[in-house]
């Protein structure tokens, strides 16, 4: 099999102030041929699995690159990159198959679907009969455009994305099997009409990804997605969907899809776990005297969903209230960090901490405070994997010692606060940005995990009044939806077998 594989992808927030921009993919994953992806992430997992050494498979790599969650992408940054990969696929010749690895929730200046308009670019260049596949993040929108272009879409399983090697490995399979005409795979869809956080850490989410993966084990069966999409992205297309591939038995399928996403939609409102008002939260680290910390989770300030990463809410009720023994990473401060290099390890430093980057920042912390550490393009690492922190100082302010990132990062894994001479498990108390993905790596060392929702770009308390591109689309919990309204699937079912029905008729 010659195939091609590519990357191009990034989570658009379509309430982010900040646009994204050629830079923010230079900074965070930009290879191009030749390159090569020493060490699989998320986003570069199917070239790492591509790049494996296998019988009957000639690779042709084209460029991976992917940004870190933000703002709108501007128009010249997505042309650019989605030409540059058309350019290689053309370059590249007749091939037997495409893969690529995309987010499915990018958004660019002109483009509201940027997968699916790549996906359909791709399709005019290989013709009707080539398989493309594509691996997507489950915080993706499920489009038409997507779906008929595609002829395998397979998302991440886990939240925490813990299993995108797995996913990529997947997705290689099936393509090899197409290819060789051993499989003939087919589509089908449900449409939950839901938004929620869907963490696969905890019941009922296990369970159900647990039995997902036993379905997947029948004889047709090919693969199951459950596609969680992303609150943040104001996309006509928002919401769960689950999405089931079989082995041409499209009804089966359906049946599958069906079943599963009225599962899903019943578990609305509890497969996350609960959110604590910021004065709460703050209560709650008040009252611990001795480690193992409380770990406090600023899921409304988490960079990993698009926001600016520098909101002070958390950092100055833990300053008002005199936390002691209490560390807070990743705030994003490229400013503060030069200044504390400037400074030197054992250096005062005084200045205007954070607050100052979007709308939703809250006001810079003025301190006065000294540089623990100072670590040069510091790494934390995710699911074993290293990931960028870019410079990184530790400032102590009063009592608490806060990681400060030259680079716009989410808290993935105490490396985070080892990196910069910082033990978490020996604190009282550990405030950390991010939505979940901080979960695998922190809750072993916390005496209790807390999802705080302060103020902040993230704060679900804002969203359900946002969107304006919904149209008629109703979704919980913005619309309130009870079961028998999940029975009308019509319109996601013409898309899909009018797209089946094309290969039959070539
Ligand atoms: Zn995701």
């Amino acid at each position: 099999m010659r195939l091609f594989v590519a990357g191009l992808g990034t989570e658009t927030n379509s309430f982010a102030d900040l646009p994204t921009r050629l830079a923010d993919f230079e900074h965070y994953i930009m290879i191009r041929p030749g390159m090569a992806a020493a060490e699989p992430s998320e986003y570069t997992a199917l070239l790492w699995a591509a790049s494996q050494p296998a019988r009957h498979r000639e690779v042709v790599a084209g460029t991976f690159a992917h940004a870190c969650p933000g703002g709108i992408t501007e128009r010249a940054t997505w042309e650019r990159l989605r030409d540059e990969i058309l350019g290689q696929l053309r370059a590249a010749g007749p091939v037997d198959a495409v893969a690529l690895a995309m987010h499915g929730a990018m958004m660019a200046e002109g483009c509201e679907d940027c997968e699916g308009a790549l996906l359909e670019s791709v399709r005019e260049i290989v013709g009707p009969d080539v398989p493309v596949g594509v691996l997507l993040d489950l915080h993706c929108h499920l489009t038409p455009r997507m779906l008929r272009s595609a002829t395998l879409i397979v998302t991440f399983k886990e939240y925490p994305h813990t299993d995108s090697v797995e996913r990529a490995e997947e997705l290689l399979a099936l393509l090899q099997d197409t290819v060789a005409g051993r499989i003939h795979p087919r589509m089908s869809v449900f449409d939950c009409h839901m938004i929620d956080a869907l963490h696969t850490t905890r019941e009922p989410m296990r369970g159900f990804m647990a039995r997902i993966r036993e379905l997947e084990q029948c004889p047709d069966m090919l693969s199951i997605s459950v596609i969680h999409s992303f609150p943040w992205g104001d996309v006509p297309e928002l919401g769960a969907h689950v999405l089931v591939i079989t082995d041409d038995r499209p009804a089966e399928g359906l049946r599958v899809a069906a079943s599963l996403g009225r599962e899903l939609f019943s578990f609305r409102g509890r497969a996350s776990a609960p959110g604590f008002s910021l004065e709460d939260a703050i209560d709650r680290a008040a009252a611990v005297a001795a480690p193992p910390p409380l770990v406090i989770a600023d899921t409304a300030d988490n960079p990993g969903g698009g926001a600016p990463g520098d909101a002070t809410y958390l950092l100055s009720a833990a300053l008002a209230r005199g936390l002691q023994a209490t560390c807070l990473g990743p705030l994003h401060d490229p400013e503060i960090v030069q200044a504390a290099f400037a400074a030197g390890e054992g250096g005062t430093l005084e200045g205007r901490l954070g607050g100052k980057l979007g709308a939703f920042s809250g006001t810079p912390v003025v301190f006065r405070g000294k540089v623990l550490a100072l670590r040069r393009s510091a790494r934390q690492t995710f699911a074993g994997k290293p990931a960028p922190m870019g410079d990184t100082a530790a400032i102590r302010i009063d009592g608490v010692e806060v990681v400060v990132t030259a680079g716009r990062c989410q808290a993935l894994s105490p490396e985070l606060f080892r990196v910069v001479g910082i033990d978490p498990a020996g604190a009282r108390v550990v405030i950390v940005k991010s939505s979940h993905h901080f979960y695998d790596g922190f809750a072993p060392l916390a005496r209790e995990v807390l999802y705080a929702e302060p103020p902040g770009l993230l704060n679900p308390r804002y969203l359900a009044r946002a969107y304006t591109r919904l149209g008629n689309r109703r979704l919980w919990p913005v619309h309130p939806i009870d079961e028998r309204e999940l029975e009308h699937q019509e319109i996601w079912q013409d898309v899909l077998w009018a797209a089946d029905a094309a290969p039959s008729e070539r």
